[in-house]
């Protein structure tokens, strides 16, 4: 499965119903982003396969931003295609064929986004968040919207999670540039290896996702305090229990929003879906 495409006539025309100016195939820098899929992320949160194919029409024609640089007038691209694209060899944790939504973006070349652009080609470590609501959040486990069920915790084998349907806007979608480091000294390697190994499946389960609540922590108190301590902090959060870091994951996400996107309104209650695309899970996906 790949994401990588070539302009062509077909397409530059998807870009011109967009645009008041007909767009000529040097003015235009177009690239590849997956915005969200089906497995279960950081925040014990997934959308349905349904969701995507409806997220798929939302998102066409959606303004995306870099935050490093949120006000520039040309650091913003817009989406003209999206697809839903399936992975059959990916199993994700919830035991469904691997589903993402992936969309084709582009930006108008100018003399100040040039270094932009050489960042995205040169595949600069990124995520991808998207902002949408959705009508149902409803619990994996029984399907209700409200029940007993713990998010995070294991029933019958499968990790309780919430799975987010019925989409019914879509806002906008972001670039977050990740620090390289922060991302090097996490592993998710170990769910991988592992997954046909159905004893020690709700361990792996329940390991893959204290990964990544720790990696999230990390990296969004890195981008809050450069001096925090890496090594340290780590083996702290690593003593702590899978709730408790699901509730420092809620503060640090909090001062996190606080710090970086206090002038972006469209992105309270949104969802953010996670890309690191030096993860091994997602090297296929080169943005
Ligand atoms: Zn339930």
């Amino acid at each position: 499965m790949t994401t990588e495409f070539a302009l062509n006539e077909q397409l530059l025309e998807k870009i011109n119903s967009f645009s008041r100016k007909k767009l000529t195939e040097q003015e235009v820098y177009c690239f590849p982003v997956i915005l969200c899929d089906n497995e279960i992320d950081r925040d014990g949160e997934r959308f349905s396969v349904a969701a995507l194919g409806r997220l798929a029409k939302l998102f066409i024609g959606k303004t995306g931003i870099f935050d490093h640089d949120a006000k520039g007038s040309n650091q913003s691209a817009r989406i003209f295609d999206t697809a839903v694209m399936q992975d059959e060899k990916r199993i994700t944790k919830a035991g469904e064929v691997y589903t993402c939504l992936t969309a084709k973006a582009y930006m108008v070349r100018t003399g100040s986004n040039a270094d932009l652009i050489a960042e995205i080609d040169g595949g600069i470590k990124k995520e991808v968040s998207v902002s949408c609501s959705v009508k149902r959040k409803k619990c994996s486990v029984c399907g209700a919207v409200k029940c007993r069920h713990v998010k995070g915790q294991t029933y019958g084998g499968r990790i309780c999670h919430t799975i987010l349907d019925d989409p019914d806007d879509a806002y906008e979608w972001s670039f977050v540039a990740v620090p390289a480091q922060v991302g090097a000294g996490v592993s998710k390697s170990v769910c991988m290896e592992a997954a046909d190994d159905t004893e020690s499946t709700e361990n792996i389960a329940e390991m893959a996702v204290r990964e990544q609540l720790i990696s999230d922590i990390m990296r969004k108190s890195w981008l809050g305090d450069p001096t925090v301590s890496l090594k340290g902090f780590r083996e702290y959060l690593t003593t702590l229990t899978t709730e408790k870091l699901y509730k420092v994951k809620q503060d640090t996400d909090k001062a996190h929003e606080n710090a970086v996107f206090d002038d972006s309104p469209c992105l309270t209650g949104t969802k953010a879906a996670d890309r690191k695309d030096g993860n091994d899970s997602y090297n296929s996906y080169k943005i």
